[in-house]
């Protein structure tokens, strides 16, 4: 099979690319390095079956084509981390409406080819409830507030998706990713655990936002693409939403403890207001908790990798980075 992965220099995506390769498919990437990195790919350059396109999915001519050319498309071009919705919110809208629309209409002029479409936990937003599953009212805070462009375009993005099914009988399915993290993610746009390792290597002060007794659910991105590469498989799978994440909950002060005991730091933690780490009045999520027997039920997936194996297995990835930077 051949598959096309939009923005597959990203970390989910370069991890994605590099499991279809060793399946013995073929894997096109199309990725304009805004966010995506070649880090993310330099080991996979030069692999039979492997090529990479530096473009922009919005402008570029050629996404038709390339399209047309492959059995199944994973559209993961979508702008990434908090940080960065909160900076540039109008870039957020842009990348992530106008891109997926190219990208499912490339896919209805091609005859329907099969896309997967990468959504969020975000669209939950504020909701309290215990875990959040897929057929949920979704509670998205106000406009005036940067975040939820982030949600807001992502869900636009969803109904999109749905609708072209709807239309043109396109085989989509969409998948709502909770955090994800693991070996190469980089803390550039926000993400908590890279910086929380990054910073315990270093022995500097984690910095917690908030009073840190929000919590997350941290996902390996190995068991996130095993999960991506069962619902490409899977007939049913077509039509649905469905939620990619782990159920274990922890406390970003207990992230934090974690790191630090993990990577046998002489690091202290420091805690900053919301306001300051973002902007003012900015919201965050006490909890955010999949429910995930939707995709289990659906194909067997379940997360594999324990929390103390992730923040082992980034620490040694930060680790070998920082000396290959010295070689
Ligand atoms: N966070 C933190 N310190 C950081 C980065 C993030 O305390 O250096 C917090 C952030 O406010 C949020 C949680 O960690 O409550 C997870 O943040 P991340 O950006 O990784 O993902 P989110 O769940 O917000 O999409």
């Amino acid at each position: 099979m051949r598959y096309l992965i939009t923005g597959g220099a990203g970390f989910i995506g370069g991890h994605l690319a590099e499991a279809l390769l060793r399946e013995g498919h073929s894997v096109v990437i199309v990725d304009d390095l805004s966010t995506g990195s070649e880090n993310n790919i330099a080991h996979l350059l030069g692999i039979p079956g492997f090529e990479f396109i530096e473009a922009d999915i919005i402008s570029m001519e050629r996404l038709d084509n390339l399209v047309a050319g492959v059995d199944m498309v994973f559209h993961l071009a979508a702008a990434v981390g908090v940080e960065l919705v909160v900076r540039d919110p109008a870039r957020t809208i842009k990348t992530n409406v106008h891109g997926t629309e190219r990208v499912l209409s490339a896919a209805i002029k091609a005859g329907g080819v099969k896309t997967l479409v990468a959504s969020t936990s975000e669209v939950y937003g504020k909701s309290a409830k215990q875990s959040f599953s897929e057929s949920d009212d979704l509670l998205i805070g106000p406009s005036t507030r940067s975040r939820w462009s982030y949600a807001c375009s992502k869900l636009l993005d969803e109904f999109y998706a749905m609708a072209c099914m709807k239309a043109s009988g396109l085989p989509v399915i969409v998948s709502r990713f909770f955090n994800t993290v693991g070996p190469r993610q980089t803390g550039m746009y926000g993400m908590v655990l890279p910086r929380f390792v990054s910073k315990a290597l270093a022995g500097e002060p984690l910095l917690v936002y908030g009073d840190g007794e929000q919590s997350r659910c941290f996902c390996h991105v190995l068991d996130t693409v095993d999960a991506l590469l069962k619902l490409a498989e899977c007939p049913d799978a077509v039509g649905r939403v469905l939620n990619i994440g782990t159920t274990r909950e922890t406390t970003i002060n207990g992230l934090a403890e974690l790191v630090i005991e993990r990577t046998g730091s002489a690091s202290g933690i420091t805690r900053i207001p919301y306001d300051e780490a973002y902007e003012a009045g900015f919201e965050d999520m006490r909890r955010r908790v999949p429910n995930i027997s939707a995709i289990s039920e659906l194909t067997g997936w379940r997360p594999q990798r324990s929390l103390e194996d992730i923040v082992d297995d980034v620490a040694n990835s930060l680790r070998g980075a920082a000396a290959n930077n010295r070689c």
